[in-house]
């Protein structure tokens, strides 16, 4: 059946496996652009006092939750569906819109999610080609390239804005334009998983939550995964016209979201202060790791996200198995059909010191 066709997704390395496999036992990760610090105490504090519950059913309409994240954003409660992550959102997307005869379009070296929830409902994904490595935005979003794919078939267009292992970015002005083409029967996911970073790092990032008046064909996803540092707690959601928002929430299971999760959400989103926090670090990192590549040579992809990927050519596998002997772990990115690169998390300066220090060494050191 299709499913044997998935390609599975593949996570990064877990710390437990580097150590069990190479007997390293001080291991860093910076392999699936987690937030090195963490979330906010408050978050913490409340997900703790959630597990007082955990022998209650949660919210499954996650009340509280959404009436906070719809007043940041100015729109209804009922614009809002809550996913475990939001790669649920993503498998809702298709689950609800795709299915056999149908299409999603997105683009080559976009994120690894949008082939398995496309073929997972049976649909065939059309993958436009990326821009090219002379452009502003090597391997990133050719929105002209994409919007050539769109066919009757198409119901869904997923952008990845920045987009992951990229970390390129489509600017305010080419995605509006972009939106405004597409045919209105035809939706289209702006994927900002990474947007608050992205803020912080590049003036052109637009936040498509604001269009949504505009366009009834228009889902904008985001996370608690990175900026607020609660990957493992699973927490994303989509912001849509309630019509899509209805269908979207016929689909999903009714506890998707577990009550710690939206305890901790809930407080995550009060502490704007820890919020700016992991924000400043990442920039001042991103931009400190940028130009030490560059100093070592090593050519890294414009990146608005919390990750660098950049080009070790020729070199990359033995390069990436230098870094796990060292116990640093990175991730390849060549299952994007990236050959040669390598893409690495922010994590903390001493990471980050660790890391580029091993990296120098490894591609200075005589074959
Ligand atoms: N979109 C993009 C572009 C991502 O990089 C990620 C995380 N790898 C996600 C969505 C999903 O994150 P989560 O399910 O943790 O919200």
């Amino acid at each position: 059946s299709g499913v044997r066709a998935l390609a599975p997704y593949e996570p990064g390395k877990p710390i437990s496996e580097l150590r069990r496999e190479y007997g390293v036992s001080d291991v860093i990760k910076l392999a699936s652009n987690e937030s090195p610090l963490g979330p906010s105490p408050k978050a913490l504090a409340a997900a703790r006092e959630a597990v007082a519950e955990v022998h209650r059913y949660p919210d499954g309409n996650a009340f509280e939750l959404k009436a906070r994240l719809a007043a940041q954003h100015g729109v209804a409660p009922e614009c809002i569906t809550l996913g475990n992550g939001s790669n649920d959102v993503l498998a809702l997307i298709a689950q609800a819109f795709l299915g056999p005869d149908r299409e999603s379009v997105f683009s080559r070296h976009a994120f690894a999610v949008y082939p398995i929830v496309t073929q997972a409902a049976g649909a065939v994904a059309r993958v436009a080609p990326a821009l090219g490595g002379d452009s502003g935005q090597p391997h990133g979003h050719d929105l002209a390239a994409m919007q050539g794919l769109i066919g009757e078939r198409t119901r869904v267009v997923f952008v990845a804005n920045p987009n992951n292992p990229t970390g390129t970015w489509v600017g305010e002005g080419a995605l509006r334009r972009f939106i405004e083409q597409v045919p209105t029967d035809v939706l289209v996911v702006v994927d900002e998983a990474y947007f608050e970073y992205a803020r912080a790092l590049s003036d052109d990032i637009p936040d498509a939550s604001r269009w949504l008046d505009e366009f009834p064909n228009l889902i904008v996803s985001r996370t608690f995964s990175k900026a607020y540092g609660l990957a493992g707690l699973r927490v994303g959601y989509a912001l849509s016209h309630p019509d899509v928002a209805d269908l979207l929430n016929r689909v999903r299971q009714p506890f998707n979201c577990n009550g710690v999760a939206q305890a901790a959400a809930l407080a995550a989103l009060d502490d704007a202060a820890h919020l700016e926090r992991s924000i400043a670090l990442n920039t001042e990192q991103l931009r400190l790791m940028e130009q030490e590549l560059q100093r070592m040579g090593l050519a890294a992809l414009p990146s608005a996200g919390n990750f660098l990927c950049f080009d070790v050519g020729g070199g990359a596998q033995s390069v990436n198995e230098g870094l796990l002997r060292a116990g640093v772990i990175v991730r390849p990115v060549g299952g994007y059909e990236l050959p040669g690169y390598l893409r690495v998390s922010v994590g903390l300066p001493e990471e980050n010191r660790r890391f580029l220090d091993t990296l120098d060494q490894l591609i200075t050191a005589p074959a």
